[in-house]
């Protein structure tokens, strides 16, 4: 087990059970609250050594376990149990270089605007993570991961190098073991069942390292070519809203089917068109007070295309 090199001292485990006031605020740390399940108790870790001791007592206990992140499962695929004990992992969030896997390790409870924020500010690289800083990497990575960068640089688990999980074996034992994307280690289906099916099957991600398939070297900031991609020397972005008074059935399919097309036709790897992100979303299905709206925003660098779309 690895701890971040610069440990900012461990708070001691905190369990929350009903009564406590912190109960219903971590009952709605979620985002939709159309749900409104609640377990037995929330149990927060700092430490990987302490969600291996909390998956111990619940399975000791009986208690089905559930984990969150960020809380940002619009579907709550957490699905608190009543009689269950949720892991919260709001409080492991570091983000750090590890020389020993050269490659950038991310706790499962960092934010996406944390990781943004620090891989670029100590480092100057980023992943092609999503738009909403509150998403936690805890489920995103597993899910995949994709955002404006993505039509470039992939989806972020295409930059997954190992992943820490607390597992439980035969006997009810739970410990941590590493699975890394090498072929030839022995867990490698255990780092591949985390590569885009969802979070909550297998264990309990403790911890993220990331790198470049083809990365060369061990200097987190090494140029031109670093151990994660640079992020777009600048980025533009734009907006437009259509009332659903200038819609007609014909129009909307028409503006569906041309948002559509244009992707697929400008996505080959050498297309300057790949730069260009844009999300359609459509908000209301009956009301006039939400039309739909496009997001777009072109990434440049300075080899890439500058023009606005
Ligand atoms: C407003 C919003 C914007 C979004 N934008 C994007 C986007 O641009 N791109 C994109 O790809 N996705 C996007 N998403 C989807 C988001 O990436 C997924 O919902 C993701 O699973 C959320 O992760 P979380 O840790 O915040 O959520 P949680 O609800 O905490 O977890 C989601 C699932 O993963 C499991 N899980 C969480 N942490 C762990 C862990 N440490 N170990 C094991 N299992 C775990 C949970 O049990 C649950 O099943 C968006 C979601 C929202 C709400």
């Amino acid at each position: 087990m690895r701890t971040p090199p610069s440990s900012r001292g461990t708070p001691p485990p905190v369990t929350v059970g009903p009564g406590d006031p912190r109960y219903d605020d971590l009952a709605l740390r979620r985002r939709n609250e159309r749900f409104d399940q609640r377990p037995a108790y929330f149990q927060l870790a700092w430490t990987t050594e302490q969600v291996v001791a909390a998956v111990n007592e619940a399975v000791q206990a009986g208690r089905p376990i559930s984990v969150r992140s960020g809380g940002h499962s619009m579907e709550n695929s957490v699905g608190e149990h009543p009689d269950g004990v949720v892991i919260d992992m709001a409080g492991m969030n570091a983000v750090y270089y590890d020389p020993e896997f050269r490659a950038f390790a991310v706790e499962s409870g960092a934010t996406l605007g944390e990781v943004f924020c620090l891989l670029y500010l100590n480092f100057g690289v980023t992943i092609p993570g999503g738009w909403c800083h509150s998403v936690c990497v805890g489920g995103h990575i597993q899910g995949g991961g994709y955002g404006a960068l993505s039509r470039s640089l992939g989806s972020v688990v295409d930059y997954l190098h190992a992943i820490e999980v607390v597992v439980v074996d035969e006997a009810g034992s739970a410990r941590a073991v590493v699975a890394t994307r090498d072929p030839g280690d022995p867990r490698h289906d255990l780092w591949w069942a985390h590569t885009g099916g969802g979070g909550g099957n297998f264990g309990v991600v403790t911890r993220y390292w990331l790198r470049s398939s083809d990365a060369a070297g061990d200097d987190p900031r090494g140029l031109p070519r670093g151990l994660l991609p640079k992020p777009p020397q600048s980025l533009l972005s734009g907006a437009i809203m259509w009332s659903w008074g200038d819609l007609p059935r014909d129009a909307f399919r028409r503006l569906m089917h041309n948002h559509a097309a244009w992707h697929e036709a400008n996505s080959a790897p050498d297309s300057p068109g790949r730069t260009l992100h844009s999300t359609l979303m459509i908000t209301c299905r009956g009301g006039r007070t939400h039309p739909p709206t496009s997001w777009s925003s072109r990434c440049s660098t300075a080899a890439g295309p500058t023009h606005t779309p």
